[in-house]
C-alpha cells in the first residue's frame, strides 16, 4: 500500500475503487478528454478558446455548460470525411437526443451533418433551426399520430418504423395526405453493446425494433412493401452506446445483411439503404481509448463491403447516427464549490465531500450509469497536494454525485470553480428540474467570444406552470 508523504490530510485514503494512481500535476488537461481549446490561462485558470471560465461563470451563472464551437465543428466534419468517401456514400445523421439546440443544429447542417430527432419536441428544434426536412430522420418505438402527422407533413426525409401497428398507423396517415413516405424498418438483431464489451444473442428481450431471429423484421418487410403509401429505403439497427471497438457493429452488420437478403429472395426487393446507428465512444476519464473516428469509419465501410458480397448484394448507402462522440467531449460543466467536508470513512481515511451548486439535476449519468468523469479545479492552478475527493451535488438524495471518485487538490475552498469534462451529452439534454433547481445555461465559445446556446432558467420559469404561484 502507497502512502503518500503530505500525511492523512491528503490522499491517504487508499481504497478509492476507480481511483488510480496520483496525478504528477493536478493542474493538467488530459486532451483526450477535454475540448480541444482547453487550457491553462496565465493566471492559471482553465480557459475555452481563449474565453477565461471566471469571467464566463461571472456572466452567466454556475452551474454553467461551455462548448467549443469550434471542436463541435471540428469532430463533425471529420466525423463526414471518415464516413462519406466515394467508395461508399454515407449520410451522418447527427442523434439530436444527446443535446439539440436551434444554433447546434444550424452548426452541424453546415458542417454538412443530417439530424435524427425522436420526438415532436427535437423535430421542432430542427425544423426551426431550418434544418432541411429531408435530412431529418425521425425514430422512436411510440411515436404518437401526432408526432408521425407532424414528420409527415414537415416532410421528414426518413421515418423508422419500430412496430407492425406503426406500418398501419403511418401508411394511413401519408395515404390521407397523398405523400410516398421513405421509411427504415429498425431491426433487433441480437447485439447489445457497451464499451469493448458486446453481447451477440440468437434473441432479444427489448422495447425497440423487429426482431430478426422471430420473423416479425421479415413481415414488417413484406407490410411496408406492401403499404401503398410506404417506400422501403433500408433496414436500421442500432447496437448500444459508448462502443470502442468495430466487433459489435460487425457481428449487427452481418445479421442486418442477412436480413436485406432475405428480403430480396422472399420479395423480390433490394434495399438501398443500411443504417447502423450511433453509440461510438468517448474518453471521459485518463484510459479510455476508443477508436478514431478514421479508423472506425473504416472498420465498418469494410463490413459492409464484405457482408454485402457475400450475399451478393449491391453495395447500399450507409447511415451512421454519433450523438455523444460529435458533442459529449466539447463541454464542460464549471460549478462553484459550496463546501468542503473532510468526511472520516474507514478508520482515518478522509475523503474531501466537495458540495457543488447543481448535481443530478444537471448530470445524472453518475446516478443513473455509475458513469466516471474527469474533474478539475478550474478557477486557480495550485500545487497543492492532492487528496481523495468526491463532488456532489445540492440534492436531496445521497446518490446525488457528480464525480464519485477523483483526486482534486487539498486546498479546494468555497468559492472556487470546478469544471467537469465531457459533458456535451447526455447532461443538459437530460437535466431535470428536481427540488426545483433552475437549469443551467449553456453557452458556447469561439475565438475569445461567447454566445448562449440555452439561457439559464429563471424562478419565473419555474413556477410558470404552477397556476397558484402566478
Ligand atoms: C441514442 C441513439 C443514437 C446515438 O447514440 P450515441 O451513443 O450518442 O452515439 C443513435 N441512434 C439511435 C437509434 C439512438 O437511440
Amino acid at each position: 500500500m502507497a502512502t503518500h508523504p503530505a500525511g492523512p490530510r491528503s490522499g491517504a485514503l487508499q481504497h478509492a475503487p476507480s481511483l488510480g494512481n496520483q496525478p504528477n500535476d493536478l493542474n493538467q488537461l488530459d486532451p483526450a478528454v477535454w475540448p480541444a481549446s482547453a487550457t491553462r490561462a496565465a493566471n492559471g485558470e482553465i480557459q475555452i478558446a481563449g474565453v477565461g471560465i471566471s469571467a464566463l461563470a461571472e456572466q452567466y451563472g454556475t452551474p454553467l455548460f461551455i462548448m467549443d464551437e469550434v471542436d463541435v465543428r471540428t469532430r463533425a466534419r471529420n466525423y463526414v470525411a471518415a464516413y462519406d468517401t466515394t467508395e461508399m456514400p454515407t449520410d451522418v445523421y447527427y442523434a439530436g437526443k444527446a443535446f439539440l439546440t436551434t444554433t447546434l443544429a444550424k452548426w452541424l447542417t453546415e458542417e454538412g451533418l443530417h439530424i435524427d430527432v425522436c420526438t415532436a419536441g427535437e423535430l421542432e428544434v430542427a425544423l426551426r433551426a431550418g434544418v432541411d426536412p429531408a435530412k431529418i430522420l425521425f425514430h422512436g418505438n411510440n411515436k404518437s399520430v401526432a408526432e408521425l402527422e407532424k414528420a409527415v407533413d414537415a416532410g421528414v426525409g426518413r421515418i423508422v418504423i419500430d412496430s407492425l401497428i406503426e406500418i398501419e398507423r403511418l401508411n394511413k396517415v401519408a395515404a390521407l395526405r397523398g405523400v410516398t413516405q421513405q421509411v427504415f424498418i429498425r431491426l433487433t438483431v441480437g447485439v447489445e453493446a457497451h464499451t469493448h464489451e458486446f453481447i451477440a444473442t440468437a434473441h432479444e428481450d427489448q422495447k425497440f425494433g423487429l426482431s430478426v431471429s422471430s420473423g416479425a423484421a421479415l413481415a414488417a418487410a413484406e407490410a411496408v412493401i406492401a403499404a401503398e403509401a410506404l417506400s422501403l429505403v433500408g433496414l436500421h439497427s442500432h447496437i448500444g452506446s459508448q462502443i470502442f471497438d468495430a466487433a459489435g457493429f460487425e457481428v449487427a452488420a452481418h445479421r442486418v445483411v442477412d436480413m436485406a437478403a432475405k428480403i430480396r429472395d422472399e420479395f423480390d426487393f433490394t434495399v438501398t439503404e443500411l443504417n447502423l446507428g450511433g453509440g461510438m465512444g468517448i474518453a471521459y476519464v485518463e484510459g479510455d481509448d476508443p477508436i478514431n473516428v478514421n479508423h472506425m469509419a473504416k472498420a465498418i465501410h469494410d463490413i459492409v463491403i464484405t457482408e454485402c458480397a457475400r450475399v451478393h448484394l449491391p453495395v447500399p448507402k450507409l447511415c451512421v447516427e454519433p450523438g455523444r462522440a460529435i458533442v459529449g467531449g466539447t463541454a464542460i460543466t464549471v460549478y462553484e464549490v459550496g463546501t468542503v467536508k473532510p468526511v472520516d470513512v474507514d478508520g482515518g481515511n478522509i475523503r474531501h465531500y466537495l458540495s457543488v451548486d447543481g448535481g443530478m439535476s444537471d448530470n445524472i449519468r453518475t446516478a443513473l450509469y455509475d458513469a466516471e468523469y474527469t474533474v478539475a479545479l478550474a478557477s486557480r492552478s495550485t500545487d497543492s497536494v492532492a487528496a481523495v475527493s468526491r463532488v456532489v451535488g445540492k440534492h436531496c438524495e445521497s446518490g446525488d454525485i457528480v464525480v464519485r471518485d477523483a483526486w482534486l487538490p487539498a486546498d479546494v475552498a468555497p468559492g472556487d470553480l470546478l469544471a467537469v469534462a465531457a459533458t456535451g451529452a447526455y447532461c443538459r439534454a437530460m437535466a431535470s428540474n428536481y427540488n426545483y433547481l433552475p437549469r443551467p445555461a449553456v453557452v458556447s465559445v469561439r475565438d475569445g467570444q461567447s454566445q448562449v446556446l440555452l439561457r439559464r432558467e429563471t424562478m419565473d420559469d419555474l413556477l410558470a406552470l404552477d397556476p397558484g404561484a402566478l
